[in-house]
């Protein structure tokens, strides 16, 4: 079915677009369904050091399923939550489940949390940190907290204020999903993070052109080095990508050959294996999960 708008312009209605749209409202469903029911959970997927192979923290990574039991992804129903205005309550959610959950694990496990720009609009944010760490108890220095660069482009003052305020607290500050945004250069200067997140693209990059994702990686990491931050690559799922990474100089790994996100209860195995396991630069063969 087509309609025309005026001279010359025209819209066309597709039945993907409705397929969408109607695709949409379900998820939003399923986002107030899940809160009310308790739908919502946290997994976990294990940061290695890349010295020595061995597991130094967890990202959480929220999961929610529908009525049915079928997950739907966070990259799906994150973006549907920001625009319903549920993001505020499920990320309160999120740093109060998972700094109580590091509580319970061996010093000095850290654990990391993703944070949605939204979340630095309400002006809740600070209180809803410094709630969780009270809560749980949790040491400040064991939560990290992750923004990724679309944070850094509208409002700059306010969100540099209140990254000083979260800074003050005692937790550490990623930049998630570093160079896949265009504002990563402009205000990486701005900012004392702790830590970047090297996103998966440049990883995947090395499979196509070695030698150009070297160079590319290794100048992102001295970069890094020289604004005093540690260098995480994610999307790590071979091994020959894990040692390249370990050449370049990256402090810290993260992807399925390591370890998928897996629920909570799972995690006391991994550290149990942990605690038994050899560990050498290259990562472990036998790793559960
Ligand atoms: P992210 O923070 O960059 O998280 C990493 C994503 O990469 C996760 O996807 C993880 O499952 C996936 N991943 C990890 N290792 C590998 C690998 O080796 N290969 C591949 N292909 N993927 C890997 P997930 O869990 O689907 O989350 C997607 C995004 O949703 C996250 O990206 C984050 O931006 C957002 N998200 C997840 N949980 C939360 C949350 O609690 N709050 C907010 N605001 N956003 C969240
Ligand atoms: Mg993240
Ligand atoms: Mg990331
Ligand atoms: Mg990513």
């Amino acid at each position: 079915e087509a309609r025309t708008l005026g001279q010359g312009q025209m819209r066309v209605f597709r039945p993907e677009m409705e397929t969408r749209v109607r695709r949409r409202r379900q998820v939003e469903r399923s986002i107030r369904d899940g809160i009310l029911r308790n739908r919502f959970s946290l997994h976990y997927q294990p940061l290695v050091r890349a010295e020595d192979g061995r597991t130094r923290g967890f990202e959480a990574l929220m999961r929610l399923t529908d009525a049915s039991g079928k997950p739907i992804s966070p990259g799906e129903f994150i973006p549907a939550a920001e625009d319903i205005g549920a993001i505020d309550q499920l990320g309160a959610w999120a740093l109060h489940e998972a700094t109580a959950a590091a509580a319970q694990w061996p010093e000095p496990l850290t654990v990391a949390v993703n944070l949605s720009v939204e979340q630095f609009r309400d002006g809740g944010l600070i209180a809803s940190v410094r709630s969780a760490l009270d809560a749980s108890g949790l040491a400040p220095e064991r939560l990290e907290l992750e923004v990724t660069e679309s944070l850094l482009i509208s409002n700059v003052e306010e969100v540099e204020a209140q990254l000083e305020d979260l800074k003050a607290l005692g937790v550490s500050l990623a930049m998630d999903d570093f160079g896949t945004g265009y504002s990563s250069l402009s205000y990486l200067w701005r900012f004392r993070f702790d830590r970047l997140k090297l996103d998966r693209s440049f990883v995947l990059a090395f499979d196509q052109k070695p030698d150009r994702a070297r160079t590319t990686i290794s100048a992102i990491i001295a970069l890094g080095r020289r604004l005093d931050m540690k260098v995480t690559a994610e999307g790590v799922e071979t091994r020959s990508q894990a040692e390249a990474l370990v050449d370049l100089g990256c402090d810290n790994l993260q992807g399925f050959y390591f370890g998928a996100p897996m629920p909570e209860a799972q995690l006391r195995e991994v550290m149990r294996w942990e605690a038994e396991a050899e560990h050498d630069l290259a990562p472990p063969r036998k790793r559960p999960a």
